[in-house]
């Protein structure tokens, strides 16, 4: 049995001492006095910083990443010159440069302490290259990272030839969820159908549906609608996710009201990608340009799930990002002004708790007895102060092992009048290491 000491747990007064058998928790207590309790085998000391559960990417590109630039920059920056440059590279894909790419990425997702991880992979290549990459990448960190893989038809089902053809044949490969990208379809009359498809495939699969849906500023653009309504009356309520649904920043009043009841009653999870698509979207209007994205705080206080993805790590449509859910999480509440108290908390939830939603993870999320153990900690006295110092964890530990560890990062600074004193950012108050 070993011990996380000293952990501060959010919604739990005190300090905590947490056991780890195995690759399990055990119980939870609170911290025992120094010296008073018997001789455990300590793994990490928290010393009065953040525990949580690990980060969750409920959304990212992995078979894309680290490809910006390549054969050429994204030069108008806009999401459909980023499919065209992206079709071009991906004619030049190969199993070993998808699975290094990817591989690299998923590292620095690990270290800043993401273990589960949803990529959607473009299966719009008849080859399906990266898809068997992907499936290789899979298994290769399952010890450190749960993985899921979505089939995404990158250049359509209906309007792509074959689209059908390779999402079924994703499904039988092994995917864990099944896509579709509606608004990218020719028609309005295609993208019903391809939904249609994605979930009759995913129905009879057995497997969880994550379409990108309405990723344009077209207030036209309502396959949200229909997501829902075949995620209700399929059955699939909560295994259902839109992602993007950046169209949602263009509806008017009415609709939107409308759409809240919808959502509300299908069950269904958004994602909503704020870097990404605060870069993407908005490109066609002149000013005032829109910010095109999810109605996050609306879409909260009707009762959706909502989570924050990245989306995109240095490819042809976000050409910048480390990886980070806690950048994420700080950019989202920038975009989405969730800037009351409990709307930051609300936003580390949304690449916590609520991406976990997202994946289905159920029971195998969280720190509580008989779950994986799998924690991060984070050197911040609530998620309110790790987003706001952006914060990487001091440690992370995947199913009962430390497999990441950042030592504090220390500015010697030299003021007038006053001896050279290392700055962090922290309010006197909150050095209190008692304050809960
Ligand atoms: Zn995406």
């Amino acid at each position: 049995m070993k011990l996380v000491t000293n952990a501060r747990l959010a919604g739990r007064d005190g300090l905590h001492d947490i056991e780890i058998d195995g690759d399990r928790f055990g119980r939870v207590a609170p911290a025992a006095e120094p010296g008073g309790g018997p001789a455990a085998d300590v793994l990490v000391d928290a010393a009065g910083g953040l525990v949580s559960p690990p980060f969750v990417e409920p959304h990212v590109h992995l078979d894309t990443t680290l490809t910006a630039g390549e054969p050429r920059w994204n030069a108008s920056g806009s999401l459909w010159e980023g499919i065209a440059v992206w079709s071009e590279r991906k004619a030049t894909l190969t199993r070993d440069d998808v699975i290094a790419r990817a591989t690299e990425v998923l590292r620095w997702y690990a270290a800043n302490g993401v273990l589960h991880v949803r990529s959607h992979v473009d299966v719009t290549d008849p080859g399906l290259v990266a898809l068997d990459a992907m499936l290789e990448v899979r298994e290769r960190v399952k010890d450190v990272i749960g993985l899921q893989l979505v089939a995404f038809p990158q250049e359509g089902v209906c309007s792509f030839d074959d689209g059908a053809e390779l999402l079924e044949e994703a499904a039988r490969r092994g995917v864990d969820a099944v896509g579709a990208i509606p608004h990218f379809e020719d028609t309005r009359e295609d993208g019903v159908r391809s939904l249609e498809i994605a979930f009759d495939v995913a129905q009879r699969y057995g497997l969880l549906l994550d379409a990108h849906c309405d990723e344009i500023d077209d207030e036209q653009s309502r396959f949200v609608e229909v997501l829902a309504t075949l995620a209700r009356r399929g059955g699939l309520q909560g295994r259902a996710t839109a992602s993007h649904t950046t169209a949602m920043g263009s509806y008017n009043g009415a609709y939107s009201y409308k759409l809240q009841r919808i959502l509300a009653r299908s069950g269904v999870n958004l994602v909503c990608n704020p870097l990404a698509n605060l870069c993407l979207q908005g490109r066609f209007d002149a000013h005032p340009k829109r910010r095109g994205l999810t109605q996050v705080k609306e879409m909260l206080a009707a009762g959706v799930n909502v989570a924050f993805g990245h989306d995109d790590v240095m490819d042809p449509w976000f050409p910048l990002g480390t990886a980070s859910p806690l950048q994420v999480a700080l950019v989202g509440i920038a975009a989405a002004q969730l800037t009351g108290a409990a709307e930051i908390d609300e936003a580390f939830a949304m690449v916590t708790d609520r991406a976990a939603r997202v994946l289905g993870l159920g029971d195998g999320y969280g720190i509580a007895p008989g779950r994986p153990a799998n924690l991060v900690v984070l050197p911040a006295s609530s998620p309110y102060d790790a987003v706001r110092r952006q914060t990487r964890p001091s440690h992370v530990i995947a199913r009962g092992r430390v497999v990441a560890e950042t030592p504090p990062a220390v500015t010697r600074l030299t003021w007038p009048g006053r001896a050279p004193e290392d700055v962090d950012f922290v309010r006197a108050r909150d050095r209190d290491p008692g304050r809960s």
